[in-house]
């Protein structure tokens, strides 16, 4: 066990099995004082404050610059809190409850009237989540509470997977941060709506569609929201720019071969323009591609492991000052969906399709 204060924040390291539970009393009392601690969790580390006090929930926001009206998840280690938290709980949420938690899947639900509307951003819903993993979850149980829990970043910024990116982020703005390595699946959780008749994605993440459709035996529908729409986003956190690197991220999209030509001919054309280019690829395309700033995420057969180290390669790109960076894009079955939904958020609207 060790603990050591970086700028003022508390880090606990190398945690053990054996010291996991004392550790997680240890931070879980700062949760009880109002205090914030960063966890791990199986998708982002989690920027945690007891989800019921006003106060503690206005320091996350004010910590990450997090717009006021961006509702946080509230984060349980055992699935009988939802009745804590909702008013209402169909036989939807049990079912998949049952068969996704603990895992990457928050329920958007009618909120309890205790629960404050800082949490959910003024909304009269509230999203819950039980995290799988077990510096979190022993977390929760020692704190005992509902724990608010955004991903721990500057808004804005690519999600933290490591404790390190969270020091880089939020050093000295909150309390501690509890160390458990690198986080598995490394994309956010699928953000699901179950209050009208069809289940509806908020945000892709962890599980896909097709896992959620299985369970419930229907369809559930995407929620599409675009900057120019008048309407209200279904979830606020459709509106906000997301995930982005310091350079200017381009997104690729259409058959690997044609990615690859086209991403020769811009390395070429910008670098003889004197710009230092990062390109994020498959490990196919890293194969046939040259240069000093290529970044492989991995097999494009395997894109599970290509998701979970995205947001680590966009900071990488930021600590090499890249001036552009130039993304393949992956197809969007299964949780490529997520993945090509954070890439298109770190692109902005650069997206260049090569048919
Ligand atoms: P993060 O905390 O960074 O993982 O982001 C949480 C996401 O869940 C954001 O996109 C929020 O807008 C969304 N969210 C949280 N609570 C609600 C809610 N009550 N209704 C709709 N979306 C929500
Ligand atoms: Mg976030």
């Amino acid at each position: 066990m060790v603990r050591k204060k970086i700028k003022g924040t508390l880090l606990f390291d190398g945690i053990t099995p054996a010291t996991l539970h004392s550790e997680a009393a240890a931070a879980a009392e700062i949760l009880r004082r109002g205090g914030l601690v960063a966890f791990p969790t199986e998708t982002v580390y989690g920027l945690g404050g007891d989800a019921l006090n006003a106060q503690a929930v206005a320091k996350i926001f004010r910590a990450k610059g997090r717009p006021q009206d961006n509702p946080l998840i509230v984060h349980i280690y055992e699935a009988e809190q939802m009745r804590e938290l909702a008013a209402e709980i169909p036989a939807a949420a049990w079912l998949l409850a049952e068969h996704f938690w603990p895992g990457p899947l928050t329920l958007v639900l009618p909120k309890q009237p205790h629960v404050p509307p800082e949490t959910t951003g003024g909304l009269d819903s509230v999203a819950i989540r039980l995290p799988a993993h077990p510096t979190a979850l022993a977390l929760l149980r020692a704190a005992a509470l509902p724990v608010a829990g955004p991903s721990a970043n500057t808004s804005g910024r690519p999600s933290p997977t490591t404790a390190d990116h969270v020091l880089e982020d939020l050093a000295g703005r909150i309390e501690a941060v509890l160390d458990g390595g690198p986080c598995p699946v490394g994309v956010e959780s699928t953000v699901l709506d179950l209050r009208g008749g069809i289940p509806r994605i908020l945000r892709p993440g962890g599980i896909t569609p097709e896992q959620i459709s299985q369970v419930l035996q229907r369809e559930c529908e995407l929620a599409h929201w675009v900057q120019s729409s008048p309407a209200a986003p279904p979830s606020p956190g459709l509106k906000y720019t997301h995930y982005a690197p310091r350079a200017p991220l381009y997104l690729l999209r259409g058959e690997p071969e044609r990615q690859l030509a086209k991403l020769q001919q811009l390395q070429q054309e910008w670098q003889q323009q004197g710009k230092r280019v990062g390109l994020l690829v498959s490990a196919e395309s890293a194969a046939a591609l040259q240069g000093t700033d290529i970044i492989s995420l991995g097999s494009r057969r395997r894109p599970a492991e290509i998701a979970a180290r995205l947001f680590a390669a966009l900071r990488e790109f930021d600590a090499r000052q890249v001036d552009v960076i130039l993304a393949e894009g992956y197809s969007t079955d299964g949780v490529g969906l997520a993945l090509m939904n954070r890439l298109e958020k770190a692109a902005g609207h650069r997206v260049i399709e090569v048919g």
